[in-house]
């Protein structure tokens, strides 16, 4: 029997940091950086284990996802 189990992703400002868990910019709606930004999957526990410098945010921004490297230098 098929169980139809469906999840939805919801993408509730309410309940989302709309900062870049990288640098820290806002990637609010209007600055900018929100038609590119990518919600970020890992809870703020795996984000700060991974040494990002802004674990409470829900988004990476573009930029930062194109280069990250360059936000894990001084580690
Ligand atoms: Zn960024």
């Amino acid at each position: 029997m098929l169980t139809a189990k469906t999840e939805y992703i919801t993408f509730s400002s309410k309940s989302r940091v709309e900062i870049c868990n990288h640098c820290g910019d806002s990637v609010e709606f209007g600055t900018g950086k929100f038609v590119n930004r990518i919600p970020e999957l890992n809870d703020t526990p795996t984000r700060i284990a991974n040494g990002l410098l802004f674990p409470k945010g829900d988004f990476v921004c573009e930029p930062c996802d194109s280069n990250p490297e360059k936000f894990y230098s001084n580690f």
